[in-house]
């Protein structure tokens, strides 16, 4: 019974669908199936459910490839190749990986190579089934297409102001149009075209109006929705299919480790490519266009409004958490940071109830403080050392961590040791092994990842600059500074603040001063040259502020204050309208 195999197993499903959650239970039942009859033991059971096979960031595969170091499985066992990613090559860097560990991989389905006349074959039929997927989904594409020449409308929802009616036997599916909601569409292109609304005036008076999306829990139009069907050319009788296809994102909004759907992003295809068709028009070309040329015209002016008047603009959060977002000129005389909470319900009530910060008071103190600390070696200093202080403090503590965690591994594995050892001689069955032992193991691999996590803090390990260095620096930048332009402002702002915590009273403010020359000779030019005005200082992921900061260590000083904002009256409540909506 020694020769016992232990095995981890793999399975995964695309989506979690019925039908796939039935082909889930069954993957597993093959495999643990397969494993019986061939006196495997299961240690661990990976799952992705809902996972495309396009992309190797899977959180389970992920833990099965991390686990793999650990050994405390020899093999892994899954039904096929296709289960370990759709694409031959990923296929072949997950095996290639497990190999090099010393792991073995079993298909159920086909032999896993074992000489390189095997891989030979393995990878041929690899790219077959690669290819057989390309062409199963050219052909599905292709059908999509006879299908719009033929004249039907492909639609998974009806453009907003029509309805679709299903082919019959004699004629193709098409759009006709829905009285009630035409009236609305011809409404909304009016008061932009003619009236000048604003999008957020038109989502106000919709909602006044107790007009409601076709489909919102929230009950109201979102900005997004509106300007989709503002531009739509349905509405003046085209209609076309195959405008845009689905791509990766390149600068995606949001960073995230797993992603189910990779392709989230949209491009769009050349116009002469696209189906048209035609559909019956809502109004007519010159409302449409003076609706265009109108929105055009808002979104310039609310551009340069936000480029020129916030400093603290994508760096200023609410106390919530949210980011704060510019606004005022256009309502008020004042300018405003104002939690997204708000702007993001708008126009229901918002969930945050943080009052708005003056921008002009929080952009000037911010500012100050910023000269100050950066013209004063004295400040710098004071902030070079609290942060020296912290770190020796949490490097400290980092190094407790880590020694804790090696000391409950080493004695986690050798009662595993013991453990194995009682059941080699016999003494406990596979059964009770398996149950002290799989605890023990999966609490080990907890802690390797525990132990992971804190070493990366060791490795923040950005220079310190001495006081030579302090004083050149602050001496160039206090005449430099003096005289800076807002544009010239915000780069720095953009370059040396992280974040700023904005309560009413309140400013939380915290950075980091790189102490290269290029931040000091980027000013000297500036003022140098009248001729360039727009000199560029560098994107602010330069060091690495926004990027990865591992990559690149500048010298310099983090900073954190607080400057406590003057009373000024910042009026909580402005102008409520009936529903009692901010307007
Ligand atoms: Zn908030």
């Amino acid at each position: 019974m020694q020769t016992q195999k232990l095995l981890a197993t793999y399975a995964r499903v695309s989506t979690s669908l019925q039908e796939d959650q039935q082909t889930v239970k069954t993957q597993l039942v093959v495999l643990r199936e397969y494993a019986a009859k061939h006196g495997y033991t299961i240690v661990r059971e990976y799952v992705d459910e809902g996972w495309s096979g396009d992309t190797l960031a899977r959180p389970e595969l992920d833990n099965l490839r991390n686990d793999a170091k650990s050994k405390t499985w020899q093999a892994v066992l899954i039904y096929d190749p296709d289960r370990l990613a759709r694409r031959y090559s990923y296929q072949e860097l997950v095996l290639d990986e497990l190999r090099e560990r010393g792991i073995e991989v079993i298909f159920i389905t086909v032999a896993a190579p074992k000489n390189s006349e095997d891989k030979i074959l393995h990878g041929v039929r690899g790219l077959f089934a690669e290819y057989e997927r390309a062409k199963i989904a050219e052909r599905f594409r292709l059908g999509k297409v006879r299908k719009v020449k033929e004249g039907h409308l492909l639609v998974s929802e009806p453009l907003y102001g029509y309805r679709y009616i299903r082919n019959t036997k004699d004629r193709p599916g098409r759009y006709e149009i829905n009285e009630e909601e035409a009236g609305v569409v011809r409404m909304i292109f009016r008061w932009i075209a003619d009236e000048g609304y604003t999008m957020r005036k038109v989502v106000r008076r919709l909602l006044e109006q107790g007009i409601r999306p076709r489909r919102s829990k929230r009950g109201v139009w979102n900005t997004s929705t509106l300007s989709t069907m503002l531009r739509h050319k349905g509405y003046i009788g085209e209609t076309h299919w195959g405008s845009s296809y689905a791509v990766v994102p390149e600068n995606p909004l949001k960073e995230r480790k797993y992603k189910k759907i990779t392709k989230t992003s949209r491009r769009i295809r050349p116009e002469s490519e696209w189906f048209k068709i035609p559909v019956p028009a809502i109004i007519g070309k010159d409302v449409f266009d003076r609706a265009r040329a109108q929105l055009e015209k808002n979104y310039t002016f609310c551009r340069r409004n936000k480029k020129n008047q916030y400093l603290l603009a994508g760096k200023i959060y609410c106390p919530c958490g949210r980011k704060r977002s510019g606004e005022g000129v256009l309502n008020g005389k004042h300018l405003y940071y104002r939690c997204t909470a708000r702007v993001l319900s708008f126009p229901l009530k918002a969930s945050c109830g943080s009052a708005a910060v003056h921008a002009r008071v929080a952009d000037q103190l911010v500012w100050e403080r910023i000269v100050e600390l950066m013209s004063s070696p004295e400040l710098l200093s004071v902030q070079a050392e609290r942060w020296f202080q912290e770190r020796k403090s949490s490097a400290q503590s980092t190094g407790d961590t880590v020694a804790e965690i090696d000391r409950e591994t080493a004695k986690l594995k050798s009662e595993e040791e013991r453990y194995s050892k009682a059941y080699g001689a016999g003494v406990f069955t596979l059964e009770q092994f398996k149950k002290y032992a799989e605890p023990i193991r999966a609490r080990i691999s907890t802690l390797s990842i525990q132990k992971m996590e804190a070493e990366k803090f060791r490795r923040d390990d950005r220079l310190v600059p001495n006081p030579a260095e302090l004083r050149r620096f602050t001496e160039e930048a206090a005449t430099l500074l003096n005289d800076v332009s807002f544009q010239k402002k915000r780069e720095i702002v953009l370059h040396v603040i992280e974040k700023v915590e904005a309560t009413t009273d309140q400013l939380l403010v915290r950075g980091f001063i790189p102490l290269t020359r290029d931040v000091t000779s980027s000013l000297a030019r500036d003022h140098a040259s009248t001729t360039h005005h727009h000199v560029e200082m560098r994107s602010n992921d330069r060091y690495g502020l926004n990027t990865n900061r591992h990559d690149r260590k500048p010298k310099g000083v983090p900073f954190m204050f607080e400057l406590n904002i003057p009373v000024v009256s910042v009026p909580r409540h402005r102008h409520r309208n009936a529903s009692g909506q901010f307007s």
